[in-house]
């Protein structure tokens, strides 16, 4: 696949993403004479290696000359980071998902156990969660090799090949996403905080109170930018504004729709709230869900429940089995 050129010096690798619904990670670099910007880079897997790597000597990029800056910390952005940041090189990322890289990389087993404990508060039932450790693809490559890393923090400006990169952190689709923005040209690199036609996952995390809480605020945040051209992590590129107020109003639907169905199900578990969430994956029922699917659907429900938890609408009660549930206030 070709490299696409989009503004001076401002490119799109594609990178295939195999057997993954989101298909393509939408690799961008910013080519400078002595240093060259890589933004998200692909899963630990040789398609994607192989993409990268033609993709930048396809530009006459270096790896001594590659700088790696990653939207977030999620292995589709993160896995080969390591493999083409400079030698020497730290890679920049925020604070916050430096924390969750460090966690999830190596045997990871921490995080996942982590993950497991939420899951099953959740009311996952624990076979399932065995198999999809097992066989779920976007856990397993989830690991990241240990690497060095250099804090990106909010408001930070960077110049790359005579662009000026201004960091906006957007909390929400993970604790520590960035957004960058090219303020001269009217570019916004969205990385996975707005994506065009499919709606980014929000889903609970160990240790933050109310994550789509902070998804919304840097959806309203994003929005007062001024944006010519939005580019997203995956898939194509859009209206910015327009497509954050249907994220908003997307999950405002949602909120909805988990309070009505506390409402006709009190004592109901996070679980049985996404099995009745309306999904637009092709099922005929919950039970018929893909696992992995399920798993990402119950992160979904998780997320606007602690949404209209924190703000007093429905109560959260942990029964003797450890199973917590759910009833209007
Ligand atoms: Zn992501």
């Amino acid at each position: 696949m070709p490299v696409e050129r989009i503004n001076n010096n401002v490119y799109r690798i594609p990178v295939p993403l195999p057997n993954n619904p989101l298909r393509e990670l939408n690799a961008y670099v910013i080519r400078g004479r002595e240093q060259s910007l890589l933004i998200d880079t692909g899963f630990r897997l040789d398609a994607c290696r192989r993409a990268l790597r033609e993709g930048l000597a396809e530009l006459g990029i270096a790896r001594e000359e590659t700088v790696v800056l990653l939207t977030h910390m999620h292995a589709d952005h993160a896995g080969l980071a390591p493999e083409f940041v400079a030698p020497g090189g730290g890679i920049m990322v925020s604070a916050a998902d430096r924390v969750l890289l460090d966690k999830f990389s190596g045997d990871n087993r921490p995080a996942r156990e982590g993950l497991n404990r939420m899951f099953i508060a959740a009311g996952f039932p624990p076979e399932e969660l065995r198999t999809i450790a097992r066989s779920n693809p976007a856990l397993s490559l989830a690991s990241v090799a240990p690497a060095d890393y250099q804090q990106l923090h909010d408001g930070q400006v960077l110049t790359f090949g005579g662009h000026r990169l201004h960091c906006i952190l957007v909390p929400g689709h993970t604790p520590g996403h960035m957004c960058l923005y090219l303020e001269e040209e009217g570019i916004m690199f969205t990385g996975d905080h707005v994506l065009f036609d499919i709606s980014p996952n929000i889903t609970a995390w160990e240790g933050v109170a109310d994550s789509l809480g902070d998804y919304l605020n840097s959806l309203r945040r994003i929005r007062g930018y001024e944006v010519r051209l939005a580019l997203p992590a995956h898939r194509k590129p859009g209206d910015m504004k327009a497509r954050v107020d249907e994220l908003v109003a997307h999950h405002d639907h949602r909120l909805a729709e988990v309070g009505r169905i506390i409402r006709e199900s009190p004592g109901i578990d996070a679980y049985q709230v996404a099995g009745r969430m309306t999904w637009s994956i092709r099922s005929r029922d919950w039970s018929d869900f893909p696992l992995t699917q399920k798993w990402f659907a119950v992160g979904e429900a998780l997320s606007h429940l602690d949404y209209l938890r924190v703000r007093g609408q429905i109560v959260r009660t942990r029964d003797d089995a450890g199973i917590d549930r759910y009833e209007s206030a």
